[in-house]
């Protein structure tokens, strides 16, 4: 398997195509893949739920393209497959609407593309010449739109270029590149208590580690039992100490306060979502009073341990914050809720199987909603009195 197999799809650039039951969104992805990737078919609406395509598109990277079930598929069935569609416009980074040439009802389309643009997402439109249609093809091309024909090729590289174009402009922020760099010595503080998977470390301390290596540093990974005496075997101090937050009070006690520290989820919220809105929302920790509602999200499915994080720490934490008798709700998966407004605030997960752009929709609806949100790490942070402590 080639590397770019192995990129995890959160870390991936997700270019989502929309349009009508067979306007050709597959035809035009698998002319521009040169894979057959997506069902194609004369039959209406053959393309169900979204189907997700990793590769790797140069010079942009590893990118996944996610093929949309018909807008206009007005049938039961098709409800279902339309929800399944609005989730994907949450985490789309480059959008592009394939539309048949000489379609002119376009009311379906442009309601989407009115909310990826409120998502401020690039918004792209292939005009998709049909044979039958060819000599009707006039299209309206502008900027960011491209008459093709999926079937012989044409438009294909331009549609191609005006992707990767859209696509370096969403990249991800820097996860540790402006905190350390060539050479540096960097501790990561790793617990591997019962909740550690068995046999693998977690996504974070993964992706984190690996940019970090990237970046030339010098990466010890330790237990935090381990943290002193390897303290006390390196001749100068490590540049950053990053630490899981759940032990951010012993990790604190032990370095010197000279030493820059952080956690893996402040460096994932940064990464990840928007660092300056929960930190603002892990402020709000502290008008929290008892009868308060808080959710706390988590973006995928897990088997929750004994001492689970979302479903038993963070609640006895809040709750001793707050004096008591905090009503807290626990979600997790792919959707998020539709009313957050009867939440005081949010508390999300490090969403580390999630991409940027759905952590971002998610922070958007919560600020919509006018409810303050944060993050795992940056509530521990908090509620630990060390937000003034960490770097991020
Ligand atoms: S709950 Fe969130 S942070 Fe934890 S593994 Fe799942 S996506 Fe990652």
């Amino acid at each position: 398997m080639s590397g770019f197999n192995e990129t995890p799809r959160a870390n991936r650039l997700h270019i989502a195509f929309f349009g009508k039951t067979n306007a050709g969104k597959s035809s035009v992805i698998n002319a521009i893949t040169g894979q057959d990737i997506a069902l194609v078919s004369n039959v209406a609406g053959t393309t169900t739920d979204p189907v997700y395509k990793a590769m790797e598109l140069l010079p942009v990277g590893p990118v996944v393209f996610i093929d949309t079930a018909g807008l206009d598929d007005r049938t039961e069935l098709g409800r279902a497959r339309i929800k399944k569609t609005d989730e994907v416009t949450d985490k789309t980074d480059v959008a592009v609407f394939v539309i048949r040439c000489g379609d002119t009802d376009l009311g379906v389309e442009r309601e989407y593309m009115r909310k990826l643009e409120e998502k401020k997402t690039p918004v792209l439109v292939a005009y998709n010449m049909f044979e039958e249609n060819g000599a009707q093809a006039a299209a309206p091309v502008g900027e960011k739109s491209v008459v093709v024909n999926a079937k012989t090729g044409e438009g294909i590289d331009r549609l191609k270029q005006l992707i990767i174009d859209n696509a370096q402009e969403s990249e991800q922020p820097t996860i540790t590149g402006d905190l350390a760099g060539e050479g540096d010595v960097v501790i990561l503080v790793m617990p591997q208590d019962i909740q550690a998977p068995k046999g693998r470390l977690i996504l974070p301390q993964v992706q984190v580690t690996r940019d970090l290596l990237d970046n030339g540093c010098r990466v010890v990974s330790i237990k935090t039992e381990d943290l002193e005496s390897m303290l006390g075997e390196l001749k100068h101090p490590p540049k950053l100490v990053i630490t899981d937050s759940q032990v951010f009070g012993y990790v604190n006690e032990h370095l010197d306060k000279e030493i820059p520290l952080t956690s893996f989820s402040m460096l994932m919220a940064k990464s990840k979502g928007d660092i300056g809105e929960f930190v603002k929302g892990a402020r709000a920790i502290a008008r929290l009073k008892p009868g308060d509602r808080v959710l706390i999200a988590e973006s995928c499915t897990h088997h929750a341990q004994k001492g689970d994080i979302a479903r038993e720490k963070l609640p006895k934490w809040l709750n001793d914050y707050a004096g008591g008798g905090l009503v807290i709700e626990n979600t997790a998966g792919h959707g998020f809720l539709d009313d957050l407004s009867k939440y005081k605030l949010v508390v999300h997960c490090g969403g580390c199987m999630v991409n940027r752009k759905n952590m971002l929709s998610r922070i958007e609806q919560a600020k919509k909603a006018g409810v303050p949100i944060t993050n795992f790490g940056v509530a521990i942070a908090f509620l630990n009195s060390m937000l003034d402590r960490v770097i991020w």
